[in-house]
């Protein structure tokens, strides 16, 4: 069961709601696009929902509000250690199927990957999810055959339609703040795509040998190492430390973290300067398979979900999509 409510309604409860989150929704940012007069979409705060962009696929995920691009982990003096603080308020994330399947892969490896990482727990452990349907699919998304077209982890659903809200609210402190507005009962189901135009085949016999196929020459030449196709992956949590030292003290600093991509060069240098896979080819081989193969292996799913923001970003048009697609005939070349 759901409810009807009219969007001024809405505006009165997202109001409410800030008083102990932060919300965070896609929304046009005029004028921010890669080229001149372009906008872009990506995630930000939000007061109403008015400034929800509901009819654009979002170019960046909401990953950066729990895992930030540059995030200051502690600072230190020569003989002091001080943790940094962690954003205080609550984040309440609208975003779609995709996104929410997301959010497991990055708890795997933040959770539950041998160690709790202290930072994302605090920011994760109070954020809620308000999913946002998809009645059709946009042009590059894959989520069909990935699996994650769908969700139920999700703590409320929000559709907009006219000057109309569609809310199922499946946690009890969001349901509290509905309580006292006007609104009416009434069956409330989330749209889910049922079919890509886009379909992707991860071959049932794939194996490790398809490293040795010619396919991946081909990235060699095109890649130019940029890494936005990390950068925008809801799925992509690679990270690099820098030590910060202060202008008017150099014995004091502080160490953060920035987000890092193993397509763009130095990522995989090691003390003593030697590089694992400089050649670009040898990079999308290893994002790859890491996405649709290996990670399976130790999760039992996949870690891409499809939503195609790799193939949206690309400067070289280099397109994730087709890259599986080669993968069945690579087999076929290696075997
Ligand atoms: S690899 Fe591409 S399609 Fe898959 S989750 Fe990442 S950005 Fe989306
Ligand atoms: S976005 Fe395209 S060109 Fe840039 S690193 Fe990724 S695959 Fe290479």
């Amino acid at each position: 069961m759901g409810y009807k409510l009219n969007l001024e309604n809405l505006n009165i409860a997202l109001k409410e709601l800030s008083k102990e989150y932060r919300i965070f929704a896609p929304k046009v940012l005029s004028g921010e696009g890669t080229f001149s007069d372009t906008d872009i979409v990506r995630y930000g705060e939000i007061e109403t929902v008015q400034e929800i962009e509901f009819n654009k696929k979002s170019q960046f995920s909401y990953k950066e509000v729990l895992l930030p691009i540059r995030q200051t982990l502690f600072f230190f003096t020569e003989d002091q250690i001080k943790e940094a603080e962690v954003e205080e308020k609550a984040a309440l994330i609208f975003l779609r199927s995709c996104d929410m399947n997301a959010l497991k892969r990055i708890d795997d490896m933040y959770l539950r990957n041998g160690f709790e990482d202290i930072y994302y727990k605090k920011l994760r452990e109070k954020a809620k999810f308000v999913l946002i349907g998809c009645e059709e699919s946009f042009d590059s998304c894959f989520c069909v055959n990935m699996g994650t077209n769908k969700t139920d982890e999700h703590d409320a659903y929000l559709k907009v339609s006219g000057n109309y809200a569609f809310v199922d609210i499946k946690d009890s402190s969001l349901l509290e703040v509905f309580a006292s507005l006007t609104k009416e009962e009434v069956e409330v189901t989330p749209d889910f795509v049922e079919e890509n135009e886009v379909k992707v085949n991860i071959p049932e016999n794939l194996e490790l040998k398809v490293m040795n196929s010619k396919m991946w020459a081909e990235y060699s030449e095109r890649c130019i190492a940029c890494g936005r196709c990390n950068f925008v992956c809801p799925t992509c949590t690679c990270f690099n430390m820098q030590d910060i030292f202060y202008k008017d003290n150099k014995k004091a600093g502080e160490r953060r973290r920035v987000w890092s991509s193993c397509q763009v060069d130095g990522y995989t240098v090691m003390a003593g300067g030697h590089s694992f896979r400089n050649d670009k080819g040898q990079r999308m081989r290893y994002k790859v398979l890491h996405k649709v193969y290996d990670y399976k292996k130790r999760w039992g799913y996949n870690m891409c979900v499809g939503c195609g923001r790799c193939d949206d970003i690309c400067p070289e048009y280099i397109s994730f999509s087709n890259c599986i697609n080669k993968l069945e005939d690579a087999m076929e070349e290696v075997k």
